[in-house]
């Protein structure tokens, strides 16, 4: 593979790990990015002294950063520095309610003894459910490529059986909690791939293991750190980056991919083409029509996205002592707020609202004696109806009153810093499929096996990686999506 070159399309996690693991097998490795800074949704946001991560802010599977940094022949702690917070989260009930959450299962079940004392068993087997469906699912479904026969060969056809993929999350957490409060706690992972819990697989009950169970974790100075040590690791490895050169087309000649034309016009030959780009606009838009068969266009036209997100950031003046560095209010009907994102395609009108808080943590975010507040609230994916010009300065002013209301006192006055993101904005600068935040959504008990594998199976040289692709999003499953490109291209 010596004398081979590749281009990578997009420096997100998923084309900063694919660059390193190719340039690791002594591959000439060229990413293209369209936008000018690396790390796709991982971006920083910068103003008047305040700081804010304007994507992930929340680190689970730390283990596979390792792994990746391992395997390109480094020590990850020598570009990154980890912390775990002693509270994951504090949760704010809709009823005043307060609740934390830990992954020391003493302090975890203490807790638990406070709001929902009948629930307190419950709440250890349920973490023992989702243990027994990690152990059950990881092999099969998130370090397997599922690419070929042999990949389906090695899974453990038993285990399946048992994953509860035929009932929902919000149905088997039904069965175990009696509590409200514990429902709604467990209902809010499957979040985490933009999902609903009342759609999704109960296999998806899995999430909190990796979060409850093994930690959830920060970066010091912000998980933006991430994005920049990928982006100094590649370079380290010899791989070249050209930002602001967006691809406007993946050339092909018969089954193979020669190389990608720029917006510019200009033609970049290469041997291996990995498109970190959304799998959608990679299918419908950079491949010529004619390359792929209609049937499979039409299909991931139709692949339902997950959901999208409504951020606002605030700097203010002021700090709030209730406040942790993960916090959670929520809403006061989950149905409903689910229904509205996914079934009416509206803002909810009384959302959860999740905020990081990371001023708490890392005390330079903000000004001495402020907060940087990082406001996401779970929104629908585009659709034709939308005017997000209209809805954004609506939608902000009105989120920012029930804060206020919830507890945050005096917010309105304290704000010195305000900058909103809409699920437009998500579709405009990063491309991604209807301004979805996390690939496609698991509504549905097949959507595991619906997602685009990680190499198109039409070629002999273009590889896909990212959360829109197998097996989804978030950070550590777009990490394992680079691992999985790299053996598809070794087998
Ligand atoms: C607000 C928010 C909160 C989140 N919270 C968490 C969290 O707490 N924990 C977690 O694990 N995950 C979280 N996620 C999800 C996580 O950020 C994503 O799953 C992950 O960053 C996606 O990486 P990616 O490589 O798949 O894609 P992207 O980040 O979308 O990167 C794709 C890159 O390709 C570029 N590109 C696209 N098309 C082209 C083209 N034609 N030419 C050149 N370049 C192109 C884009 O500009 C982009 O840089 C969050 C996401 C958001 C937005």
């Amino acid at each position: 593979m010596k004398n081979e070159n590749a281009i990578v399309i997009g420096a997100g996690i998923g084309g900063l790990a694919t660059a390193c693991l190719l340039a690791t097998e002594g591959i000439r490795t060229t990413v293209l990015e369209k936008n000018d800074t690396p790390g796709g949704k991982m971006q920083e946001y910068i103003e008047a002294g305040y700081r804010f991560d304007t994507g992930p802010s929340l680190l689970t599977m730390p283990f596979l950063l390792e792994k990746l940094f391992s395997r390109c022949g480094k020590n990850l702690n020598d570009y990154l520095e980890f912390s775990e917070p002693e509270i994951i989260c504090r949760y704010f009930y809709s009823d005043g309610t307060l609740f934390d959450s830990y992954s020391d299962p003493d302090k975890a079940i203490k807790e638990v003894q406070n709001i929902a004392p009948a629930d307190a068993d419950a709440y250890r087997s349920f973490l023992n459910y989702t243990e027994d469906l990690y152990s059950k699912t990881a092999d099969s479904f998130l370090f397997n490529p599922l690419y070929e026969f042999k990949d389906l060969k090695s899974l453990n056809w038993l285990d399946l059986l048992s994953i509860d993929a035929f009932s929902t999350v919000s149905d088997k957490v039904d069965q175990y909690f009696e509590s409200d409060y514990l429902r709604q706690f467990f209902k809010r992972f499957t979040t985490y791939n933009g999902s609903s819990p009342f759609k999704a697989p109960a296999t998806l009950n899995v999430i909190p293991h990796v979060e409850l169970n093994q930690g959830g974790y920060y970066v010091q100075g912000g998980l933006y750190r991430i994005a920049e040590s990928l982006e100094i690791l590649a370079k380290e490895l010899g791989v070249t980056f050209r930002y602001n050169t967006p691809v406007t087309e993946i050339m092909v000649k018969q089954k193979e991919a020669t190389g990608v034309k720029a917006e510019n016009g200009e033609v970049l030959n290469a041997d291996l083409v990995f498109a970190n780009s959304d799998a959608t606009d990679t299918i419908v838009n950079l491949l010529p029509e004619c390359a792929l068969s209609k049937r499979k266009r039409n299909r991931q036209i139709k692949i339902e996205p997950s959901c999208s997100g409504f951020v606002i950031m605030l700097g203010c003046n002021k700090q709030w002592e209730q406040l942790r560095h993960h916090n959670i209010f929520f809403s006061s009907d989950y149905k409903k707020e689910f229904e509205q994102i996914f079934e009416q395609k509206v803002l909810p009108d009384d959302p959860t609202i999740y905020i990081a808080n990371t001023s708490y943590t890392d005390k330079n975010h903000a000004p001495e004696g402020g907060s940087n507040l990082f406001i996401l609230i779970n929104a629908p994916y585009l659709s034709d109806d939308q005017d997000w010009e209209l809805l954004s300065i609506n939608y902000r002013d009105k989120i920012i009153k029930l804060l206020s209301d919830r507890g945050l006192k005096d917010l309105e006055n304290s704000i010195k810093v305000v900058k909103t993101i809409t699920p437009f904005d998500f579709y405009n600068r990063y491309g991604s499929n209807r301004g979805s935040i996390y690939g496609t959504s698991s509504n549905n008990k097949f959507s595991a096996f619906l997602r685009p594998r990680n190499k198109l199976r039409e070629f002999e040289n273009i590889y896909l990686t990212g959360g829109s692709t197998h097996p989804g999003g978030g950070i550590p499953l777009v990490l394992l999506s680079a691992f999985n490109a790299l053996e598809l291209m070794k087998r």
